[in-house]
């Protein structure tokens, strides 16, 4: 069995260059839209995923809402849902 860890991901850290911030905290914003498909879209992976806190630093409050909003945004079709990887 290869256990794929994401441990070598050390050196290049492409997402949110290490702001280790929570974005909504910042900016006040109390009720995550799901209708704002580009917003939610810097929280996702390009698969659909939805990025973990400790990646965005979205403290635990802000991504409880985010990750109901992108379900949510799934729904409308604002948002692709988790592609399987193939190949
Ligand atoms: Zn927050």
């Amino acid at each position: 069995m290869n256990r794929n860890r994401p441990d070598n991901s050390r050196g290049k850290k492409m997402f949110f260059n290490k702001k280790k911030s929570c974005y909504f905290c910042k900016e006040r914003i109390r009720y995550i839209d799901y209708k704002n498909g580009g917003m939610l879209e810097r929280s996702t992976l390009e698969t659909g995923k939805i990025l973990p806190g400790r990646v965005t630093g979205t403290c635990a409050y802000h991504q409880k809402l985010l990750a109901k909003a992108i379900k949510r945004a799934r729904h409308m079709g604002i948002l692709k849902f988790v592609e399987p990887k193939r190949g």
